[in-house]
């Protein structure tokens, strides 16, 4: 796990020399696309500053991540650079888009990468202070911006925008849903942003009553994930609904059903239903509950 190492963030000094430093490494993007790795497990490549130096960025741009075994790792986006001039980096891996990827990956590698995007997007996106229209400058090595005006002053923080997601079920079924957008087949759990003055239970009440029509008996906290499109953090969560009559509203779910698990994995089976990718917090609230049966049947025998 990376040691984010928050105090030394604000030593311009040591920030300075580290971007310079032989051994740092730079996680590297172009826009949304993240240059990994060539081989599996998924990951970010690791390219030495040496090569950094030469593309012709500015270093001056990459945000701090941590460290990492004494050495310290920086992100920085090359999508201002020509094609051409990012011919060097392509020895280090290849550029690719996280949406579409189907895999597990491992929660090290993928904080990393969503560390990485959401500070590269939130600091290209708070170029001018919201408060006065003023250009900002980066402090702290990417985790503030300020902004200069003396009559203005404020301090810009990286935001990080929470949305809920929930495994709701009915006795043995569990709710699948579709949205309009989804690809073809792909039929996943309820979710959506929360909104400001919620709690992160209110959120999850409200999107399901909105989208599916339900009222949850129980409702618990499973465990989080960040999520880098570009800066979310999506926090699951599981619930037993009160009755299982659903009205769709037609506007964010297109439809939505209650599956048996025989039928999930008779319909993943013959293509019909697609299920969320391997890689997120979705497909593993969806996975528990498929292989919660058989672990009831592999439970060791009562030693009463
Ligand atoms: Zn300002």
């Amino acid at each position: 796990m990376i040691d984010r190492s928050d105090p030394r963030r604000a030593d311009d000094s040591f920030v300075d020399a580290a971007r310079h430093a032989a051994e740092s490494c730079y996680v590297v993007y172009a826009g949304s696309d993240a240059l990994l790795a060539p081989s599996l497990p998924i990951a970010p490549a690791s390219v030495p500053e040496c090569v950094v130096a030469k593309l012709g960025v500015d270093t001056a741009d990459s945000v701090f991540l941590g460290l990492l075994d004494g050495v310290a790792w920086f992100a920085i986006d090359v999508a201002g650079l020509p094609e051409e001039a990012r011919a060097p980096l392509l020895g280090f891996g290849r550029f690719v888009a996280l949406g579409p990827i189907q895999d597990p990956i491992d929660g090290e590698a993928w904080s990393l990468l969503a560390q990485a995007r959401a500070l590269l997007a939130w600091n290209a996106r708070t170029q001018y202070c919201s408060a006065c229209g003023a250009p900002t400058e980066m402090r702290d090595a990417g985790y503030v911006r300020a902004c200069p005006s003396p009559a203005c002053g404020v301090l810009h923080f990286p935001r990080t925008d929470p949305a809920v997601i929930v495994r709701v079920t009915h006795e043995d079924r569990c709710l699948l849903a579709r949205q309009p957008a989804y690809r073809p087949g792909l039929r996943s759990i309820v979710a959506g942003f929360v909104e400001p003055g919620e709690s992160l239970e209110d959120a999850v009440r409200r999107e399901v009553k909105e989208e599916v029509g339900l009222d949850l008996a129980t409702l618990s906290y499973v465990g989080s994930q960040p999520w880098p499109f570009p800066t979310s953090l999506m926090v699951g969560f599981v619930a037993e609904s009160v009755g299982d009559e659903i009205r769709v509203d037609g506007r964010e779910i297109e439809s939505a059903e209650w599956m048996t698990r025989d039928a999930v994995r008779r319909e993943t089976q013959s293509g019909a239903l697609v299920l969320a990718s391997a890689k997120s917090i979705a497909r593993r609230l969806i996975d528990d509950w498929l292989n919660a049966d058989e672990d009831l049947g592999a439970a060791p025998p009562n030693q009463g």
